[in-house]
């Protein structure tokens, strides 16, 4: 049996791996099924699919989906007044890929995920501010990687880092999980990860 895993949703413990392709049906299975013990996902794979079922809202989700950090100024903003290009659909992208792991690395939430939509909500259509409230807030002070997750892999999406956030990367081995956003050098660069999504280095 696998330890509780806890839904990213929801925080319910009553989650069940998810078993795929073409199972039996045996009295075990079926009383597995009715427990709540096992989730049939069906017989079409991606390579990418969820591994676990949330009984209790009824999500599926990937407990090996990485941790997606990002930044506001810069990375989604490419000034005060104006996004970035291709930002909205930048964060349509994470949001579909990983709804329940994408989080703010900004000065704009220090654990409240309303304010970076109040902050730049204004700048986006109301679609996208929908798809932004899935985003999860973090607290850090002096550094953004002390808010970081390093038991579990994760992208970072900044257009900046600071010499203590570079050392901790070192010392962790992940420093090519901080996708340094350039726009003054590449304008479109938010699309280009839409069509070639960066993989993070595992620890
Ligand atoms: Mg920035
Ligand atoms: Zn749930």
């Amino acid at each position: 049996m696998m330890s509780k895993i806890t839904c990213p949703n929801c925080s319910s413990q009553n989650t069940c791996q998810i078993l795929y392709g073409l199972v039996g049906l045996d009295d075990k299975l079926n009383e597995d099924l009715g427990a709540g013990r096992v989730h049939l996902g069906g017989c079409v794979m991606s390579g990418e699919d969820p591994d676990r079922h949330c009984n209790e809202c009824e999500i599926d989700f990937d407990t090996k989906a990485p941790n997606i950090y990002l930044d506001i100024d810069g990375a989604l903003l490419a000034n005060d007044l104006t996004p970035a290009n291709h930002a909205k659909e930048f964060l349509k992208k994470v949001l579909e890929e990983y709804p329940y792991t994408t989080y703010w690395l900004t000065t704009h939430c220090q654990g409240d995920a309303n304010v970076p939509i109040q902050h730049i909500g204004h700048l986006f259509d109301a679609e996208t501010v929908e798809l932004m409230k899935k985003i999860k807030p973090t607290t850090w002070d002096m550094a953004k990687t002390r808010a970081i997750d390093f038991s579990k892999p994760f992208l970072w999406f900044d257009d900046d880092m600071f010499y203590e956030e570079k050392q901790t990367l070192l010392e962790h081995g992940v420093l090519d999980n901080l996708i340094m956003v350039d726009l003054s050098k590449d304008p479109d660069q938010l699309g280009r990860f839409i069509t070639s999504f960066p993989l993070p280095v595992n620890t």
